[in-house]
């Protein structure tokens, strides 16, 4: 196999991925032909083999996961899950882990548990000893049953007995049958051994035999995979590394301790377990019924993963859960598309299936936590974060206690906040360079239009608001080569091998090195942004602008905002074509703007007293900038005199805008967004979903609502004075992500 790294993957069309595979030997050509034809995964004669009263076959998606590496070998991951977000978090985790060495996994011999339950027996213990003197002949017997499984390698192994009052008082004896059934997941195996064993197990004891089947709870059959992870790749866009590491590990002692958060935090585990083992063909009920019962083991149900902090520093993680996974039987034999899933795993035995489970398993508790630790537990994490704000913001040691006290109690943990504390002038958030012993970080804002957008192109007036601490860059010099990490948009590129596609975020840091004239030297960039990608929150210029700033740290340039600002105008060329200039300067300055790209000395910052009350939210859905604003254009050449008096009417809006803003004149602002919007429906850059999500906030009680950014798809704005959890919440309740505009 290949590298298992698939560069601008999530950007491929389905054909473009399945060649993608083929290319690389992860899927045989004829495979590959089949699905390229859209042959069905399962035809429905096939089906109805399976199972009992078909009336069809359902669907689910199967999608696969980049990125693993697993003991030094590539894995491409498939998966069938129809949640979203678990491929692109599991692949985002599997980069980083991949970039750290990768995982580690081991396992116990693939042994099942087949039970014997035995009752109207007196004396459990005589009965036990028994049994136990036979037990030569039982395991005899027992593989006599399996003759085949033998010559495999696999085999009846040991027996293990346990006796417990029934409620009546009586006395029941468990025989535990421990077979080795290798590749196949075993449950008829040691079902057929078990029955066969029954008479035998009866005259042996003097009981009588009731159940007679294997146990799901697989705990002969473990598995172990780990992760060390160097707290430089733990980063994220708002989160300093400690901090995400320490909320980890905060995070599964919680899980640790309390049913409710356990029972959650192992669900994420299981979303990718699952959706491997049921791309693979394997009795997923029979994996979860396993690991949730492992989970309870010691009386209370507890995190099947540990995470904790090395003597370095560096974030360790582990997994161990039972599991009996399959590549021979089962549905296998008949499911064709398990049987492709199989074969893109590359495994050739049951054991090393059962540790790519585990592997993935693994990488998606890492990516729910990292996410989670990211954006939804600061609150009790409050200390922590405060802690490391001050850092980055380079408060003094002597004041540095009351600061983060200060920010606690205000509630405002921000750098402005750390910079007012303390008094002195700190080193911006958005320009702050922290070396931490030879990566340099660039800093930047994205962006969101409170109104004016599309306008802005023909010279007229746009008001928007940073996104603050939008995209945090870090490079380190590296010997020859140049490698792009960006796992949250799914971006990994490499100059240095084949990798290396053309378009899109490459192609702006190839720009940005030739600005900068360091063509020909070697950088290890990794971007970590918390605005998603394509949703008209400036996420482009906001990445530009934290490249260019962590090559100005790192190497030294010394160039100024005005030059960095020059450079990400640049980039926003050749990335969406006639840009208004307004993402690049907002990336650059950070600061509230009416901006108009016709003349600098129309460009003015617009200093806030407080920050409004705005929800932005992104529908999921990317728009092309690029797109947007040439349809704009064309229709602007058929029908000028009309859209230049559009255009007139939206400056206008922009302009009092932003005095309406600076008054926080919310209900005059909020009925100028509407309009607003009103105006660019009428030039056709809204959507059917835009207009819903529009609908949903304005319903929650937004007083303005509007598309923002260049449309066609993308997200909304909304102004909500005293409704701001209100319509956060309809929002998010409709399925929408909310961004915050401020990093904390
Ligand atoms: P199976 O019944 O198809 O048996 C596996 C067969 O593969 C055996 O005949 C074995 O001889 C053969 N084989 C070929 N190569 C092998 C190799 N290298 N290693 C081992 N065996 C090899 O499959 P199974 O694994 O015994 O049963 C799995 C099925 O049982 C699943 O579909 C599951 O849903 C179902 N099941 C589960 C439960 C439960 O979990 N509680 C209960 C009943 C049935």
């Amino acid at each position: 196999m290949s590298n298992s790294r698939i560069a601008g993957l999530y950007r491929m069309s389905i054909v473009e991925r399945i060649n993608a595979l083929a290319d690389r030997g992860f899927l045989d050509r004829d495979a590959a032909n089949a699905l390229l034809d859209g042959a069905p995964l399962l035809p429905r004669n096939t089906a109805e083999k399976m199972i009992e009263n078909v009336i069809g076959v359902f669907g689910l998606p199967f999608g696969i996961a980049p990125n693993f590496l697993v003991n030094d070998k590539d894995y491409i991951v498939p998966m069938v899950v129809e949640e979203p977000s678990i491929i692109a978090g599991v692949s985002g985790a599997a980069a980083i882990f991949r970039d750290n060495g990768g995982i580690a996994t081991s396992s116990t011999d693939p042994v099942l548990i087949g039970q014997i339950q035995i009752v109207g027996i007196r004396d459990p213990d005589k009965a036990v000893q028994s049994l136990y003197s036979a037990q030569d002949d039982l395991l005899t017997l027992a593989n006599k049953f399996q003759p085949r499984l033998m010559e495999r390698g696999g085999g009846a192994r040991g027996l293990e007995f346990y006796k417990y009052r029934l409620p009546d008082g009586d006395w029941t004896v468990v025989l535990h049958l421990l077979v080795d059934t290798r590749d196949a997941m075993g449950a008829n195996i040691v079902n057929t051994m078990c029955e066969g064993l029954a008479p035998k197990v009866e005259e042996v004891c003097g009981g009588n035999v009731v159940l007679r089947i294997l146990s799901n709870l697989a705990d002969k059959s473990l598995v172990k995979a780990s992760v060390t992870i160097t707290l430089a790749s733990l980063i994220t866009g708002s989160h300093s590394a400690e901090f995400v590491r320490d909320g980890i590990v905060l995070a599964n002692d919680f899980a640790n301790t309390d049913p409710y958060r356990a029972a959650t935090h192992n669900k994420g585990i299981m979303n990718g377990i699952d959706a491997l083992a049921i791309a693979t063909g394997n009795d997923w009920r029979a994996i979860e019924a396993g690991a949730h019962a492992f989970a309870a083991k010691d009386g209370k149900y507890r995190s099947l993963t540990s995470w904790s902090v090395e003597p370095n520093g560096d974030l360790t993680g582990e997994l161990v859960v039972p599991l009996k996974a399959g590549t021979v039987g089962g549905s296998l034999a008949s499911n064709p598309g398990a049987r492709m899933g199989l074969a893109i795993t590359g495994v050739t035995s049951a054991t090393e299936l059962a540790e790519l489970m585990a592997a993935t398993g693994l990488a998606q508790n890492f990516a729910a936590l990292r996410a989670l630790v990211s954006h939804g537990i600061q609150k009790g994490h409050m200390s922590l974060h405060a802690r490391s704000v001050a850092a980055a913001a380079g408060v003094p040691e002597d004041r540095f206690d009351q600061v983060v006290a200060g920010m606690i109690e205000s509630g405002d943990v921000k750098t402005w906040k750390a910079e007012e504390l303390s008094g002195v002038a700190l080193p911006g958030a958005t320009t702050a360079a922290q070396p931490v012993e030879g990566i340099a970080t660039g800093v930047a804002c994205a962006k969101v239009i409170i109104l004016g957008e599309h306008a802005a192109v023909y010279d007229r007036h746009v008001l928007a608001l940073p996104i603050e601490s939008a995209v945090t860059a870090q490079i380190v010099e590296r010997e020859k080569g140049v490698t792009l990490s960006i796992p949250d948009w799914d971006i990994h590129d490499d100059w240095s091998g084949p990798e290396r596609v053309p378009g899109g975020a490459s192609d702006v840091v190839d720009l940005i090195m030739r600005e900068l004239r360091v063509t020909g030297r070697g950088f290890d960039i990794r971007v970590y942004p918390r605005v998603p990608l394509g949703m008209g929150l400036g996420s482009s210029a906001a990445f530009a602008v934290a490249v260019i700033r962590a090559f100005n740290n790192l190497l030294g340039l010394e160039k100024s905002d005005l030059e960095i600002d020059r450079i990400a105008f640049r980039c926003e060329s050749l990335t969406h074509g006639t840009p208004s200039g307004i993402d690049n300067n907002i990336a650059t300055f950070g600061e509230p703007v009416l901006y108009s790209k016709g003349s600098s000395t129309r460009t003015r910052p617009v200093p806030l007293p407080q920050i409004p009350p705005l929800v932005v939210a992104s529908s999921g859905t990317r728009g092309s900038t690029g797109d947007m604003v040439a349809g704009v254009r064309e229709r602007f050449s058929k029908n000028e005199a009309l859209y230049t008096t559009i255009f007139d009417e939206i400056d206008e809006l922009s302009i009092a805008g932003a005095k309406a803003l600076q008054e926080s004149d919310y209900e005059y602002l909020g009925s100028m967004m509407n309009v607003c919007h009103g105006f660019l429906n009428a030039i056709e850059v809204s959507t059917p979903e835009l207009e819903k999500m529009i609908q949903i906030a304005r319903s929650a009680g937004a007083l303005g609502a509007k598309l923002t950014g260049a449309g066609g798809g993308g997200s909304i704005v909304a102004l909500c004075p005293g409704k701001v959890s209100e319509v956060t919440g309809a929002l998010e309740r409709a399925g929408y992500e909310i961004v915050r505009l401020n990093a904390s």
